[in-house]
C-alpha cells in the first residue's frame, strides 16, 4: 500500500526548486564524465576529448549542456556520451523530472495530476508514455533484471518509480542523487537505444 504521506507534491516541488540539488547534479555529471574520459576510447584505446553538446531540458531546470566525449584518433572519432544524473537518454525532459513526476502521480487524484502537469507543462500523453515506459520497458530491461536483486524487501513493480523513490528515501537531497546515480547507467544514448519503446 502506498503511503499518502510520501506521495506529497511538496517534496517534488521542493526538489525541482532546489538550486543546491541542481548544482550537485551538474557536479556529479562532471565526475561521471571525467571517469569515462580516464578510461579512454574502448574500441581503439585513443584519448578522449570533451565534446559537449547543447541540450536544454523542456520546462527546466536551466541546464543547457550535455557533457560528452569524442575519440581524438583519426579514423575513429567515436562519440562517448557518459552516464548522467541530469539527462535521461533522448527524453526532452530532465531525468530528475521524469523520475519525480512519474513517482508522484501514483496515488494522486486525476484533478491533482492535471494541475501538476499544467504547472510543469507536461501533456497527458507524455505522462502516460513515461508511465508505460517504467512499467514495461524499464521493468523488462536487462538493467533492472540485474539490479532488482539488490532491493530487500523486493520493490513493488506496479508502483515503479514510486517504490524506487521510497526505497531510496528521496525526500532527502543526497538520497535522490543516489537514486539518480543508480539509474545513470541507462541514461547514455547507447544504453537508451536498447531501452526505448
Ligand atoms: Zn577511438
Amino acid at each position: 500500500m502506498v503511503s499518502n504521506h510520501f506521495v506529497g507534491e511538496s517534496w517534488c516541488r521542493n526538489h525541482l526548486a532546489d538550486q543546491k540539488l541542481l548544482q550537485l547534479a551538474e557536479k556529479i555529471d562532471t565526475d561521471l564524465t571525467e571517469e569515462a574520459r580516464s578510461k579512454g576510447c574502448l574500441p581503439c584505446g585513443g584519448t578522449l576529448h570533451r565534446s559537449d553538446y547543447e541540450r536544454k531540458p523542456r520546462g527546466g531546470p536551466q541546464w543547457d549542456i550535455r557533457f560528452s566525449l569524442c575519440c581524438s584518433k583519426e579514423g575513429c572519432r567515436k562519440r562517448h556520451t557518459p552516464p548522467s544524473v541530469r539527462f535521461m537518454g533522448r527524453r526532452v525532459y530532465a531525468g530528475l523530472v521524469v523520475v519525480l513526476v512519474s513517482a508522484m502521480v501514483h496515488g494522486l487524484t486525476p484533478e491533482r495530476v492535471r494541475a501538476l502537469r499544467e504547472t510543469l507543462g507536461i501533456d497527458r500523453r507524455t505522462l502516460a508514455r513515461w508511465r508505460q515506459w517504467w512499467l514495461g520497458t524499464f521493468l523488462e530491461s536487462a538493467f533492472w533484471r540485474e539490479a532488482r536483486a539488490r532491493f530487500m524487501p523486493p520493490l513493488c513493480p506496479k508502483t515503479v518509480p514510486l517504490s524506487l523513490c521510497q526505497s531510496f528515501a528521496v525526500e532527502r537531497r543526497d538520497r535522490l542523487l543516489d537514486l539518480l546515480k543508480f539509474l545513470a547507467p541507462i541514461t547514455t544514448p547507447s544504453a537508451w537505444k536498447e531501452l526505448v519503446m
